[in-house]
């Protein structure tokens, strides 16, 4: 643990307490203006989410995985767009620099990044590379002192607020897999560097994501990021952390519509009695809670594991694949349970529901977590 007891049930019910005081009430305005206010977005800053993964030295929480599960728990207690504002430094857009990166690239990039002074994103997919990521083309040719990039990436979450990329290139034309992927630090104002408009999604509404393009874009030898040849494997690492949080995160929204779920059940009367006494609605409740608890404890032996210092490339993918179906479905009975309610936009249920749709498919899709669990499992890792 890097925090003390105490202070870690600090840091928690701080959270908490924000999520409940300062986000939930804005939910609704959030989705509607496709964006988190400025004043919840400094408020993130001063309570120092932006670095709650980043080494104390360079001005983070220095948490490890178990802590920041915790706090991911917490976060999902409201819509996801607000974990977005800080998910990408926290995870994908940061754990490149402090896994792989030189003292002197930590110094430069991870102070930033910790403070929420610049955002960070993580550029991997392609429109023609998403689940298959070894197959990216974007292009990273040395010349000289520099690398030339070209390329395009796709739905790239927090683009359009980035300050930097960790981009994923090939270096090496001659090698078509992943050993021919290198990983970048891109700074967001070099030359060549341009990122085109929000895409309109289905839901989490006021995160964004966005095609980044690289046309001829010099960077900078001393920006590259770990070993040639490195950069899937970064990728990878970067992503098993990611599936962690993003688990927790999946929970956190579980149990947040299940007490919404609790609440409504035991006020709403149909038949002349509150709908929590009908026994088909407590199977819906029990069932929510059950595998959202299953979740929960697959998610935290997992992040134990990790900050044991073992391999949890297949646990992690295992906790993603269960927490990110576990909440749809938990989402799906909260919509029956609200019936009509749940169906229309006042009550918030419909939104969750469209908001956790994507937990299935970024950071790998379900299909590619199996994957990843089976051939863990076929080279007797398991
Ligand atoms: C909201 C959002 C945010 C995102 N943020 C980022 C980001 O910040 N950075 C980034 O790099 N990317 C990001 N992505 C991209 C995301 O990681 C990809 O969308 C995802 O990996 C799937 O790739 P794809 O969309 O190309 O689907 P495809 O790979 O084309 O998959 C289509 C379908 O085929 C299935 N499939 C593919 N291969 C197999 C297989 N071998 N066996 C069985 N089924 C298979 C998939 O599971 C899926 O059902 C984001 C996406 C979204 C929606």
């Amino acid at each position: 643990m890097a925090l003390d007891a105490e202070t870690r049930s600090q840091l928690i019910e701080t959270v908490r307490r924000f999520v409940r005081e300062r986000c939930v009430p804005f939910e609704r305005q959030v989705a509607d203006d496709d964006r988190v206010p400025d004043a919840i977005v400094a408020e993130m800053r001063s309570l120092g989410l932006f670095g709650l993964s980043i080494p104390v030295e360079y001005g983070g929480l220095g948490l490890g995985m178990e802590e920041e599960v915790l706090v991911a728990l917490e976060l999902g207690g409201t819509s996801p767009a607000f974990r977005s504002v800080i998910g990408t430094n926290v995870g994908i857009g940061s754990q490149g620099v402090v896994m792989f990166g030189t003292d002197a690239q930590k110094a430069e990039w991870l102070p930033k990044l910790a403070s929420g002074a610049i955002v960070a994103s993580f550029a991997l997919t392609e429109p023609g590379a998403g689940s298959d990521a070894a197959s990216l083309k974007t292009s990273a040719i040395h010349q000289g002192d520099h690398y030339l990039v070209n390329g395009t990436k796709r739905f790239i979450t927090n683009a359009n607020r980035a300050g930097m990329f960790t981009l994923m290139a090939r270096s090496d034309a001659t090698k078509k897999g992943a050993s021919g992927v290198s990983a970048f630090i891109v700074p967001a104002d070099l030359e060549g560097v341009s990122v085109g408009p929000p895409e309109k999604k289905m839901g989490q509404q006021g995160a964004h994501i966005c095609d980044v393009h690289f046309d001829d874009v010099r960077v900078p030898d001393h920006l590259r990021l770990g070993r040639e040849g490195e950069g899937f494997k970064l990728a990878m690492q970067v992503l098993d952390r990611g599936r962690l949080h993003i688990s927790g995160v999946c929970v956190g929204v579980a149990e947040r519509l299940i007490r919404d779920c609790v609440a409504y059940a035991r006020e709403r009367e149909q038949f002349g009695q509150k709908i929590g006494e009908f026994q088909l609605i407590q199977a819906m409740l029990a069932d929510s809670k059950t595998e959202a608890y299953a979740a929960r404890c697959m998610v935290m032996d997992a992040a134990k594991k990790r900050d044991e210092g073992g391999n949890v490339t297949m646990e992690a993918a295992c906790a993603k694949y269960f927490a990110s179906e576990m909440v749809g479905r938990v989402a799906d009975r909260a919509v029956q349970i609200f019936g009509g309610a749940g169906y229309v936009a006042d009550y918030g249920i419909e939104r969750f529901y469209r908001d956790v749709r994507t937990f299935r498919i970024y950071e790998g899709t379900s299909q590619i977590q199996q994957l990843v669990i089976a051939r863990n499992l076929l080279r007797g890792e398991g």
